[in-house]
């Protein structure tokens, strides 16, 4: 208990736990019937609240249009909800294993069963998908589930309550609304699981917290996400592709391109083809109706100091997109150039719609300063050459990469989504968070008939025999 949450909260929070561990006692593993019946119901409920969650997610951003919401948060949402239902059955039936000779007639196999009530705690940044799509997953693999949406975006939040509150009892699925100190709290409880999507410092304290019961944990941070545009690339695809991983929801993306490496001779025709890009997608700049806002003052500051800090050591900075009134928080997208270690657009996750644009001379020397760095959550290359792109995939460490686009691989429903090193650790998505919210039950079953009795005193020449054959 700690003088930072009152009281009452720490109580409200692990009575509604051992709610649901006794809901999941007396229950046990739900069929696939019901896991496939709860996730239809949710898609349901979240089709017949699209309008309001789009509402919603704009009212807390400042400005969101509602094809941003549709398109990045709702359509992955009913993918990845129609590819659980089609397969969930499949993955949860037991798994044949090899048994060794010397077991046989015995008989191996893997059980996966639910780990109990997972906790999930949520970021503000895709604050509709990014809370669902980990529920998804738990629901899936037979699990209940506490969520703590982010406290900064309020209107999202109250919507999930309410949504959650109608399609699922109480002890199934429940939503704790509140900020960092709920948060911490949260984080104290004795879960089965616990999933956090954020940042590497909040991250760092969930994983203490979370240490003291040993509740495992999946942390989703994020990090700088290199873009490696190889010296063969279509500059204009790839300048087109970035600008659109960089500028959807203003950047405001764990998996945007943080900045770029281009080679020298082809820096000048990038940052025309991404200009160029930006001003397609978004004709009326950083007043176009399809920009989103920068969510929070906070993080509008800090991204003009970004600019002003990189200003002030050197760097020239292109701004696209008009000006708009920083009341409006429409922050208009700026290309860096000569940029230095030493500005802190270099040295934190930008999160917004500025782009770096770094230049290198060989693929060798991109690749050395993408390694000098910490692993990132994502690293996309362009490129037609399949010797360079092969040595990009097998001498970087990253979450997940994207070849020839940006953004793409989390909408690969049977692909693992998580990152590396400070980017996180553990994965989600598919099949992957199927098996992180389950526990994978190894089974052996002996047989009538098996060879234990000779590894039992007393022993006797039959057992030197197959000791020998064991030793070969
Ligand atoms: P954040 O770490 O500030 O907050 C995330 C959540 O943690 C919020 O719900 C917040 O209330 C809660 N929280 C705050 N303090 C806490 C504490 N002491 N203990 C427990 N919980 C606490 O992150 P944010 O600003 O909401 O999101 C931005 C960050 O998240 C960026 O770094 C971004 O890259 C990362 N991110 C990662 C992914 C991914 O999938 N890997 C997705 C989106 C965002």
């Amino acid at each position: 208990m700690t003088a930072h949450v009152p009281v009452n909260n720490e109580f409200l929070l692990s009575s509604l736990l051992s709610k649901q561990r006794a809901a999941f006692m007396r229950d046990g593993a739900p069929s696939a019937i019901q896991r496939r019946a709860d996730l239809l119901k949710l898609k349901r409920a979240l089709l017949d609240r699209r309008t309001q969650f789009e509402a919603a997610v704009s009212k807390d951003f400042g400005y969101r249009s509602a094809y941003e919401t549709r398109i990045m948060e709702v359509v992955p949402l009913v993918q990845a909800i129609n590819y659980l239902r089609r397969n969930v059955a499949k993955w949860m039936r037991p798994e044949r294993h090899r048994v060794s000779l010397h077991f046989l007639p015995g008989r191996t196999s893997v059980i996966y069963q639910p780990l109990g009530v997972v906790g999930i705690v949520a970021p503000w940044n895709y604050p509709l998908s990014l809370a669902l799509m980990p529920l998804l997953s738990a629901i899936a693999a037979g699990n209940r589930a506490i969520l703590k949406p982010s406290e900064l975006t309020p209107a999202t939040s109250d919507l999930l309550k309410s949504m959650l509150r109608d399609v699922f009892p109480e002890d199934q699925v429940a939503v704790i609304t509140g900020g960092p100190e709920i948060g911490a709290a949260f984080s104290r409880l004795p879960f089965d699981h616990l999933l956090f999507t954020g940042s590497a410092n909040v991250g760092r304290k969930v994983m203490k917290e979370a240490a003291e019961n040993l509740v495992p944990v999946t942390l989703e941070l994020g990090g700088k996400s290199p873009t490696l545009v190889g010296p063969d690339a279509d500059i204009e695809t790839a300048a087109a592709s970035v600008a659109y991983g960089k500028l959807a929801n203003a950047g405001q993306t764990c998996i945007a391109p943080d900045y770029a490496l281009v080679h020298e001779k082809d820096a000048a025709a990038f940052v025309a083809s991404y200009d160029a890009a930006a001003a397609k997608y978004y004709p009326d700049g950083a007043a176009d109706r399809n920009y989103t806002a920068i969510a929070n003052a906070r993080h509008y500051a800090r991204l003009r100091g970004l600019i002003d800090d990189a200003k002030s050591k050197g760097a020239r900075v292109i701004e696209t997109g008009g000006d708009t009134p920083a009341a409006a928080r429409r922050l208009p997208s700026a290309i860096v150039l000569n940029v230095t270690d030493d500005m802190t657009l270099m040295r934190e996750e930008i999160f917004g719609p500025i782009l770096p644009v770094v230049t290198y001379r060989t693929i060798d020397d991109a690749i050395a300063y993408i390694n000098r760095r910490p692993q990132p959550l994502a690293l996309y290359y362009f490129g037609r050459s399949s010797v360079d792109r092969r040595k990009v995939l097998m001498r970087t460490t990253s979450g997940n990469v994207t070849v020839n686009d940006t953004l793409m691989h989390y909408v690969q429903n049977d692909l693992p989504f998580g990152g590396v090193g400070m980017s996180g650790m553990g994965a989600y998505h598919g099949m992957a968070g199927f098996k992180t919210f389950s526990h994978a039950k190894g089974v052996f079953e002996q047989s009538r008939w098996n060879l234990g009795g000779l590894m039992r005193p007393p022993f006797n020449r039959t057992t030197d025999w197959i000791i020998r054959y064991l030793l070969r």
